[in-house]
C-alpha cells in the first residue's frame, strides 16, 4: 500500500513488525480526526474494527446499552435487527460488539472480499447513523423499560441488558471481580460499572442515552483498525468518501485519567448471595489486590504475567502453597488484570474464613519477603517466560481470528497513547530481555516495589449471605410496587399502553424493503468443496499412528489416546479425577512443582483429558478415550516422550495431602463452571438420561461428577484409601499398548522420528493382568432442576430423532441457524428477555434446545414445543433461503489453524466420518429447498416429545414451577 495515494489521510508512522509477520501504518483522517491503524499481512481472514473511547460516568450501563442499540437499525439499513440479518446471511468469521470499562468496539472478520466489504459498511453505518434517535423502542428493548400487562398485574423491569447484567451480578466470582476493580479506582471511570448495575440501570434516561452517543460516537473519538490481505487504499478511500469526510474534527474529552495512588491500603467487606442450606462458615473470599504501574509499560506487564505464573498459578507455586498449607482457603489463585490503563494483580483465597484475613495477609507478605531475600526459583521464572513466549509464537486463538486478537491487543497501548499502537505486537525481544534480567534480580525487585511496598492496594473480603438474591428481588419488587401505587390512573394506563406498543414493535415483521437493504452474497459465491481431512494411517507393530500432515511452523501436536472400554463401571467417574492428577503429583525424579515447571520451560505443555466419540455402527454405546496431549518444537520430541513415561510409570498416586488439594480445587472449579455455563450443564444432564455419550460425560465432567467430588472432598479421610486404590487400578486398565492410538499433527520433517519413539514407548506400558469390565448406562428420565444462588435460569429440552426413525441431514444445520436467529431469538431473547438461546442437532440423532441467562422456565419450554409448528409453517423466498444457507456455511467454514486441522481430522477418523460424509452434508445444505426444511418438522416434534428436561437456575423461579420436575435439588 502506498500512503501517498491516500490524500485524505496523514501517515504518522510506518513499521515492519516481524514478530507477527505484518507491516503496520498509523494514519490520521485529516477532516474528521479519525485514528486509523493498518496491519498488512498475508492472512486472508481479514478484520475490521471500529472502536470508541467510552468512559462511563455512572453505573447505568449506558455504554453497554448503546453497544447493543446501535446494532438495531441505521440510516441505510433500517431494520430492527440488522445484526441478526448479517449473522444469518454473511460468511463472517467473527461478528460481535463488546463493551469494556473504557472502550466499546465493533469488530468483524471474513475471508470473502465482498462479504468483508458488506460487513464494514453495515457496521460503519450502525455506529455513525443508528436509528436510536428515531425509535425509543430500541432503548426500551435493549436497556430497560417498565413492563405492565394489566392494571392489577405486577409492575416489573424488562430489557436485554438489564437481564444480562442481573445474570452477571449473581455469580460470586463476578461480584468479587467487580468490587475489586471499582474500589481500586474510585475517582476514575473504572470506579463505576460500565456494563450496568441492575439497581442503577433504571436511572438511565433516554435523553442521557442519546447524549452519550452524540458525545462519544464521533470519528474524532474513534479508532479504526484494518488487518489482513486486502486493498488497503481502496478501503481508506471508501471510508473517507462514504463516512469520515462527512464529519469535522471536534474535541472529545474521553481521556482515561490515572487514579491517584492511595496513601493506605483499602479494606473492604462486601456480601455475596448463597442459597439456603449453603455453608456460611469457611465460604468467604479473601483477596489482596495491588495496582501495577501503567498498561503502557509492556515489559512490566509481561513480567507480571510471568510472576502470576511463578508465584501462584503453577502447582506448588510458593504463595499458593503457603496459603494452602496454612489452610487459608481451599482454592487459591492469582489474577493479573490488564487491558486497562492501570493493571492490577490479585491474590485470592476461596472458601476461606473471613476472620483469618490478618493471617492471609501475613502469610502472603512473609512468603514474598522470603523470596526477595533468597531469590526466586529460577526454573519457575524460566517456565513462566517460555509459557508466554510459546503462546505468543504459536498465536493459536482457537476459533477466533488471529487478526481480531491483535486488534484487541493494540488497544492496551493505543487507547492510552495514540502514538503507541504497536507496543503489544512486539514481544519477542521482551522475552529475551526478561530471560537476562531474571538473573539480575529484576523479578525480586518487582516483588519488593509493587507487591510489598505498594499502598495503592486493597483487601476485599466477600462474605456469604443467605437469601441476599431474594432480598434484592423483593426490594426491587417493593420499590416498583410503591412506584405503581404513586401513579395516577392515566399514568398506569400509559405504562400498559407502552408495554403493548413495545410488544407490537417487536412483533411487527420486517418489511421486504428493509430486509433487502442488507447486502447478500449469492449461493454461487460459496465454494462447493467441503473440508479436507488429513489422515495418513500408519502402523507401528499393531498400533495405529495417524499422521495429520500439515504445515505447523515447526510445532508438533502429539496425542496419545488410550481406549478405556475395559474400565469397570464403578471406576468410570474416577477417570475424571485421574486426568487432573497425572502431571500434578510428584514423580520419581521431580516434585510436582518441578515437574510442571520443567515441562513448561521446554514445551507448550502436556495435558490429560477424556474424549468421547461415536461408534457409528452402534448407537447404544460410545468410544471413551483417555488422551495425553502435548505441543512442542520438533526437537523436543525426545524430552516429551521421556516426561510422559515419567508421569505414567512413576506418579505418586498415594500422596494423600496432595490428592486432597487437587480434589478441593477441582470441586470449586467445577462448581463454578457448572453454574456459569449453566446451559451446557443442563443440556449434558438432560441428554444423560438417554444418550451414552452424555451419560458418560455427565459422570466424568458434569453434575454427576460434581457429586463424587463433593463426597470425596467432604469425607476425604474415610474415602482416601479407596480413592488411591481406584486411581492405581485405573492406570493398569488404561495405559496398555493394546489400548493405544497415536495422533500427530506435523509436517514430514516433524513426523520422521516419531515411529521409532512410539515403538520404544509401548514397551514401558502396563502389562498386569486385569479383569475386563464395562460401562453400564444408568438411563432414566429424571427431569431435574438444580438450584443455584443465581438469579437467572438455563433451560434445556433434549431428545433423539434417530430413535424415532429419522436420519441426520445437512438441512438440520440450517434449522439450527433458523432457530438461533429467528424463532428462538425472537421468542426467547427478544420477547422472553433471555440473553441467549440455541439448538443443536448431531449425527447420531441428538437434538438439544437450550436457553442462557433466562428469566423464565415454563414459558421457555412452551416456546421449545412450538418449534415443530414453526418449521411446518416456515415460509421463505429464494433470498431468505439463501441467507440461511450462507449463515450455515459460515459456521462450517471457520478458518482453521494447524492444530485445528489436526484435531478435526482426528475426531472425524474416530467418529467414522469421511470427506464424502462432509461433502454430502455440505451439498444438502447448499441445495436445500423449503421442502427440505418442512420435512424436519416431524423429526423435531418426535425428538422433543421425548421430553427430557433439565433446568439450572434460581431457587425462586424453580420453586414457582416445581411441578415441571420430578426432582429438585441444590447444585
Ligand atoms: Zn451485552
Amino acid at each position: 500500500m502506498n500512503a501517498e495515494h491516500c490524500k485524505a489521510y496523514t501517515l504518522l508512522q510506518e513499521q515492519q513488525i516481524d514478530d507477527i509477520h505484518a507491516h503496520g501504518y498509523l494514519l490520521r483522517h485529516n477532516k474528521s480526526g479519525a485514528r486509523v491503524l493498518l496491519l498488512e499481512t498475508e492472512d486472508d481472514n481479514k478484520v475490521f474494527n471500529i472502536a470508541f473511547r467510552t468512559p462511563p460516568a455512572d453505573s447505568t450501563g449506558v455504554a453497554h446499552i448503546l453497544e447493543h442499540s446501535v446494532l438495531c437499525g441505521s440510516r441505510e439499513f433500517p431494520l430492527k435487527d440488522p445484526f441478526v440479518e448479517l449473522v444469518k446471511g454473511s460468511l463472517n468469521t467473527f461478528l460481535n460488539a463488546m463493551t469494556y470499562p473504557d472502550k466499546t468496539m465493533y469488530p468483524v472478520a471474513s475471508t470473502n472480499d465482498a462479504d468483508f466489504q458488506n460487513l464494514m459498511h453495515v457496521y460503519m453505518d450502525a455506529v455513525f447513523y443508528p436509528n436510536i434517535y428515531k425509535h425509543d423502542e430500541i432503548f426500551r428493548q435493549e436497556g430497560w423499560s417498565y413492563h405492565l400487562e394489566s392494571e392489577d398485574g405486577p409492575l416489573t423491569y424488562n430489557g436485554v441488558v438489564y437481564n444480562e447484567m442481573k445474570g452477571a451480578f449473581s455469580s460470586a466470582d463476578d461480584v468479587l471481580e467487580r468490587e475489586t476493580f471499582n474500589t481500586l479506582f474510585p475517582d476514575t471511570p473504572y470506579g463505576v460499572e460500565s456494563g450496568g448495575d441492575p439497581s442503577c440501570i433504571p436511572n438511565l434516561t433516554y435523553e442521557n442515552f442519546l447524549k452519550f452517543h452524540q458525545t462519544y460516537y464521533h470519528p474524532s473519538n474513534s479508532y479504526i483498525y484494518l488487518y489482513g490481505n486486502m486493498d488497503m487504499e481502496e478501503k481508506l478511500a471508501w471510508m473517507d468518501e462514504k463516512y469520515l469526510s462527512h464529519f469535522d474534527a471536534k474535541e472529545v474529552k474521553s481521556e482515561i485519567p490515572y487514579q491517584k495512588p492511595f496513601a493506605e491500603t483499602l479494606d473492604i467487606v462486601h456480601e455475596y448471595p448463597v442459597l439456603d442450606g449453603d455453608p456460611l462458615e469457611n465460604n468467604a473470599y479473601l483477596s489482596y489486590n495491588m495496582v501495577i504501574g501503567s498498561g503502557l509499560d509492556v515489559k512490566l506487564n509481561v513480567a507480571f504475567s510471568v510472576l502470576e505464573y511463578a508465584l501462584l498459578d503453577a502447582p506448588g507455586a510458593p504463595v499458593k502453597q503457603a496459603l494452602l498449607d496454612a489452610h487459608i482457603g481451599k482454592d487459591v489463585y492469582g489474577s493479573y488484570e490488564d487491558g486497562i490503563l492501570q493493571p492490577f494483580f490479585s491474590i485470592v483465597a476461596k472458601n476461606a474464613d473471613e476472620n483469618e484475613k490478618e493471617k492471609f495477609l501475613s502469610i502472603i507478605r512473609g512468603t514474598l519477603k522470603d523470596i526477595v531475600k533468597n531469590g526466586m526459583d529460577r526454573k519457575a521464572i524460566e517456565a513462566g517466560i517460555n509459557y508466554f513466549e510459546f503462546r505468543f509464537r504459536e498465536a493459536d486463538f482457537s476459533s477466533f481470528p488471529k487478526g481480531l486478537m491483535y486488534g484487541i491487543d493494540v488497544f492496551d497501548s493505543w487507547l492510552y497513547d495514540e502514538n503507541k499502537p504497536f507496543a503489544y505486537l512486539q514481544q519477542l525481544a521482551i522475552y529475551d530481555e526478561l530471560k537476562k534480567l531474571a538473573k539480575e534480580g529484576y523479578f525480586e525487585n518487582l516483588i519488593q516495589t509493587y507487591l510489598l511496598d505498594n499502598t495503592h492496594a486493597s483487601i476485599v473480603t466477600l462474605i456469604p449471605k443467605t437469601g441476599l438474591a431474594a432480598e434484592n428481588d423483593a426490594k426491587t419488587a417493593e420499590k416498583l410496587q410503591k412506584y405503581k401505587e404513586s401513579l395516577a390512573k392515566e399514568e398506569i394506563e400509559k405504562i400498559i399502553a407502552d408495554t403493548k406498543e413495545l410488544a407490537a414493535y417487536q412483533e411487527e415483521e420486517e418489511s421486504e424493503e428493509a430486509l433487502e437493504t442488507i447486502p447478500l452474497l449469492k449461493r454461487s459465491d460459496i465454494k462447493r468443496e467441503s473440508v479436507k481431512l488429513y489422515n495418513d494411517e500408519h502402523e507401528v507393530d499393531g498400533t495405529t499412528v495417524l499422521h495429520h500432515n500439515v504445515f505447523t511452523n515447526g510445532i508438533g501436536y502429539l496425542s496419545l489416546l488410550f481406549d478405556t472400554k475395559n474400565v469397570p463401571n464403578d471406576l468410570i467417574p474416577y477417570m475424571g479425577v485421574l486426568k487432573s492428577v497425572l502431571g500434578y503429583v510428584d514423580t520419581e525424579h521431580y516434585t510436582y512443582g518441578e515437574l510442571f515447571n520443567e515441562i513448561n520451560a521446554q514445551t507448550g505443555g502436556i495435558n490429560c483429558g477424556l474424549q468421547v466419540f461415536r461408534i457409528p455402527e452402534n448407537d447404544d454405546d460410545c468410544r471413551r478415550m483417555f488422551g495425553i496431549r502435548a505441543k512442542f518444537l520438533y526437537d523436543k520430541l525426545d524430552f516429551v516422550m521421556k516426561m510422559i513415561e515419567e508421569i505414567l510409570n512413576t506418579s505418586r498416586l498415594d500422596d494423600e495431602k496432595r490428592l486432597h488439594e487437587i480434589i478441593s480445587s477441582m470441586k470449586s472449579g467445577l462448581q463454578n463452571r457448572l453454574s456459569s455455563a449453566g446451559n451446557a450443564t443442563a443440556v449434558m444432564r438432560a441428554a444423560s438420561y438417554y444418550s451414552p455419550m452424555s451419560n458418560f460425560q455427565d459422570r466424568i465432567a458434569g453434575i454427576g461428577f460434581c457429586q463424587l467430588l463433593k463426597d470425596l472432598d467432604e469425607n476425604f479421610d474415610e474415602k482416601k484409601a479407596e480413592l488411591i486404590k481406584n486411581l492405581q487400578i485405573l492406570m493398569k486398565y488404561i495405559f496398555r499398548k493394546e489400548n493405544l492410538t497415536v495422533s500427530y499433527t506435523a509436517d514430514e520433517t516433524g513426523y520422521a522420528p516419531l515411529e521409532e519413539k512410539i515403538a520404544a514407548f509401548k514397551e514401558n506400558l502396563y502389562t498386569d493382568e486385569v479383569e475386563p469390565g464395562s460401562i453400564v448406562y444408568d438411563f432414566e428420565q429424571k427431569n431435574e432442576a438444580f438450584q443455584t444462588s443465581g438469579q437467572v435460569q438455563y433451560v434445556a429440552l433434549c431428545g433423539n430423532f434417530e430413535r424415532e426413525g429419522y436420519d441426520y441431514t445437512g438441512a438440520l444445520r440450517i434449522l439450527r441457524v433458523m432457530l438461533s436467529y429467528d424463532y428462538l431469538w425472537i421468542n426467547i431473547r427478544v420477547k422472553g428477555g433471555a440473553y441467549g438461546c440455541g439448538g443443536a442437532f448431531g449425527r447420531g440423532g441428538n437434538a438439544c434446545i437450550s436457553s442462557y441467562r433466562d428469566p423464565n422456565v415454563g414459558r421457555t419450554l412452551e416456546v421449545y414445543r412450538g418449534i415443530g409448528d414453526y418449521v411446518r409453517n416456515f415460509e421463505a423466498d429464494e433470498r431468505q433461503m439463501t441467507k440461511y444457507i450462507i449463515g450455515t456455511i459460515s459456521e462450517l467454514d471457520v478458518p482453521m489453524n494447524p492444530s485445528a486441522k489436526g484435531q478435526t481430522s482426528e475426531s472425524a477418523w474416530f467418529n467414522g466420518i469421511t470427506e464424502a460424509d462432509f461433502q454430502q452434508e455440505r451439498d444438502q445444505i447448499l441445495d436445500a429447498t423449503l421442502y427440505d426444511i418442512h420435512a424436519l418438522a416431524d423429526l423435531v416434534d418426535a425428538a422433543l416429545k421425548q421430553n427430557n428436561i433439565c433446568v439450572v437456575g434460581s431457587e425462586a423461579a424453580i420453586q414457582k414451577e416445581k411441578e415441571l420436575f420430578k426432582n429438585v435439588e441444590n447444585l
